[in-house]
């Protein structure tokens, strides 16, 4: 596999010159459940079938007793912080690293978000760093297990354990990933999962909030945090809220929708978890590159594969390695997002309403540029290439031989 032809970009050989696969990821079987939830003459979550025939399976996938369907992932997440009771001056400690709609509840709740810094390996949250940024204020933790790489939960469930911390994981990105044999979205309080049209599973948009408590009370509370604050189930029933929540319903179109995307959910992850297990030893030796690191015994289902390049080591810069990929025939592209969460201007500005600096003027809290630097550092040196269930081994040997042509053709 050490390919050390002339590179593409000097007019060599290109290293990929056929399609990466591509698939439908929809068929007659959602078509069938669309039609009978049509059929049912009622598209409303709670008089229809098809959202609770899909939390049902979810929960029998999952080996957990509740869960509430909402309309996105950002929705589920803004659901679990209101369940949790996150509430006006509360400082919640997440990932600068992530999709805006993990900070977006926080901030509707009039609570404000604390980034910890990441390991610069796994990309996930380091547990000293979140102990580091509690403060009386810290009402709960979100964690982010970005790509599907399970965060480090054993040290973040003791922390959250001695400070009476509420945790919330956002598995959007993290279906069926497991850490140390058991599935993350059940280790917190709740966990979020999106059904967003980009993640492993698509019903157009919604969301998932896994109920870890197992208590009933808990479970109508979320549950009516996503409708209004309506209570429609248990013994007191009444739309007489006694306090604000939004309408983040599902529909039964998206109900019917996701029970047929569950059931390829396994497979979809177990090809994803071989694509991306495979890039990792692919490409494990190279000192001018740092590989995904997953945790002991732990299962990453990878959205995306990321890996680090140590530039020291390089002589070219990573928009040079990452052109150089392009033109060998492998999509990819620097970085996650553009920067740090904390650098975009409603923080900088600490404005998130307009003309007001609530909710952050009742914390200590700053964003200054450099506060978790592990974070800044891996959005510098990281490459991204997609993975998807579609592809082929064939696509994934010539990514491989494509990174390693590029790497030993440029390292020092
Ligand atoms: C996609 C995503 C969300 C938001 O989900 P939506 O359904 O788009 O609202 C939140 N967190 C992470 C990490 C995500 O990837």
């Amino acid at each position: 596999m050490n390919h050390t032809g002339t590179l593409a970009i000097h007019g060599g050989e290109k290293t990929k010159n056929t399609p990466f696969g591509t698939g439908k990821r929809f068929g007659i079987e959602e078509a069938k459940e669309l039609l009978e939830a049509l059929e049912q003459n009622t598209l409303f979550y709670h008089f229809g079938n098809k959202v609770k025939k899909f939390l049902s399976d979810f929960n029998e996938m999952y080996g957990i007793p509740y869960s509430v369907a909402t309309s996105s992932g950002t929705a589920a997440i803004h659901v679990a912080l209101g369940a949790a009771g996150v509430t006006v001056g509360d400082e919640v400690i997440t990932s600068p690293i992530t999709d805006q709609g993990t900070v977006i509840g926080i901030l509707y709740q009039n609570a404000i978000p604390v980034f910890a810094d990441l390991d610069l390996y796994s990309y996930n949250l380091n547990p000293e760093s979140i102990e580091s940024r509690i403060t009386p204020r810290t009402k709960a933790i979100v964690v982010v297990h970005l790509a599907g790489n399970p965060c480090d939960m054993d040290a973040i469930m003791a922390i959250a354990h001695k400070y009476k911390l509420k945790v919330i994981e956002d598995c959007a990105q993290a279906y069926l990933t497991e850490y140390k044999g058991k599935l993350v979205g059940t280790f917190g309080d709740y966990g979020c999962f999106s059904t967003n049209d980009f993640k492993h599973i698509s019903t157009g948009d919604g969301g998932i909030v896994t109920v870890n408590s197992g208590q009933e009370e808990d479970y109508y509370r979320t549950h009516a945090f996503a409708d209004k604050n309506y209570k429609r189930m248990g013994t007191d029933l009444n739309r007489a809220p006694s306090s604000l929540a939004p309408n983040y319903r599902m529909t039964e179109l998206q109900g019917a929708v996701g029970i047929a995307q569950l059931k390829k959910l396994h497979n979809l992850c177990e090809r994803r978890n071989q694509l991306g297990s495979a890039m990792n030893l692919g490409l494990q030796d190279l000192p001018a590159l740092s590989t995904m690191q997953i945790p002991a015994d732990s299962k990453c289902t990878y959205w995306f594969y990321m890996f680090r390049l140590n530039e020291e080591k390089l002589t070219c810069s990573r928009e040079q390695f990452c052109t150089a990929l392009s033109a060998e025939g492998i999509t990819n592209r620097m970085g996650y997002i553009p920067d740090v969460v904390y650098m975009q201007p409603m923080f900088q500005h600490k404005q998130a309403y307009l003309d007001s600096h609530f909710p952050f003027d009742l914390s200590e809290v700053n964003y200054e540029r450099g506060s978790c630097p592990q974070a800044e550092a891996i959005l510098q040196t990281a490459v991204q290439v997609p993975i998807n269930e579609f592809f082929t081994d064939q696509d994934i040997e010539e990514t491989i031989t494509a990174i390693r042509k590029v790497i030993l053709y440029y390292q020092k």
